[in-house]
């Protein structure tokens, strides 16, 4: 066994290809940490907007990421998040469909990214995580042991992110919209200088299109036995 193999789930893809769900799910079954990179993301870009911080390099950008007090932590809500800045607990305003965007426009910042970076590394040094987002496979944890790419057809996608935002009440949003949304992010996820959304070599890619969540949790469980088995870690 290489001495890099690093003993954390990366689960990356798309938005909407139902990372949240089904990691949460996986890393429950395994007794895990399950971590939501994007609700990283989404936090320092919420901040970032509360205060009037300009969505670019600078000064004020870099003396905000260098005072700022983020808190992650398993969460009792269904989203099983709870995130904090400076105190203030930002678990369900990061919610907010128009957070997605301040996200994704906050995301594609070197400094933004070198701070999570080094938050998400800390976090994996104290239990085993299921840990999803963009670039967990690729940059985070090159070497995790066992890496998927989680991926599901767009109009499957954006109804899955159209179903969230109503179960949350939110009613005001359609489908074009979320569609419209869904793959102006990817692209702009995609085409980033910066730790761009891409499969890692070395990940599986598993399109859940026409998968049952249960069934997906089922065949990751099951990927993740065998990585383990074959890198001899005791999970
Ligand atoms: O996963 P979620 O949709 O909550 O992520 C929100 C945004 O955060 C994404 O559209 C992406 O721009 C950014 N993100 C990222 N890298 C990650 C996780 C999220 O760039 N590892």
């Amino acid at each position: 066994m290489s001495a890099l193999i690093e003993k954390c789930v990366a689960i990356d893809g798309p938005c909407g290809s139902g990372k949240s769900s089904i990691a949460k799910v996986v890393a429950e079954r395994l007794g895990a940490l399950y971590v939501d990179t994007g609700a990283m993301f989404r936090a320092i870009g919420y901040f970032c907007f509360k205060n009037k911080i300009p969505f670019s390099e600078g000064d004020s950008l870099s003396s905000c990421i260098a005072d700022l007090k983020l808190v992650y932590r398993k969460g009792d809500n269904s989203s099983g998040v709870y995130i904090e800045i400076g105190g203030e607990d930002l678990t369900d305003v990061i919610r907010e469909h128009y957070v997605s965007e301040l996200a994704s426009k906050i995301s594609k910042l070197q400094t933004v990214r070198d701070f999570l970076l080094m938050f998400q590394r800390a976090i994996a040094q104290h239990s085993l995580c299921v840990m999803e987002g963009r670039d967990i496979g690729t940059v985070v944890f090159p070497h995790s042991f066992c890496k998927i790419f989680l991926t599901a057809k767009d109009s499957v996608r954006a109804n899955r992110r159209l179903l969230q935002l109503k179960e949350k009440g939110d009613c005001t949003v359609t489908f074009e919209t979320v569609l419209a949304d869904v793959k102006d992010r990817d692209e702009r996820d995609m085409n980033r200088a910066v730790a761009p959304l891409k499969q890692a070599s070395d990940a599986i890619l598993l399109d859940s299109s026409d998968m049952s969540k249960d069934d997906v949790v089922e065949k990751i469980i099951d990927l993740v036995k065998e990585s383990s088995c074959k890198n001899r870690l005791k999970i």
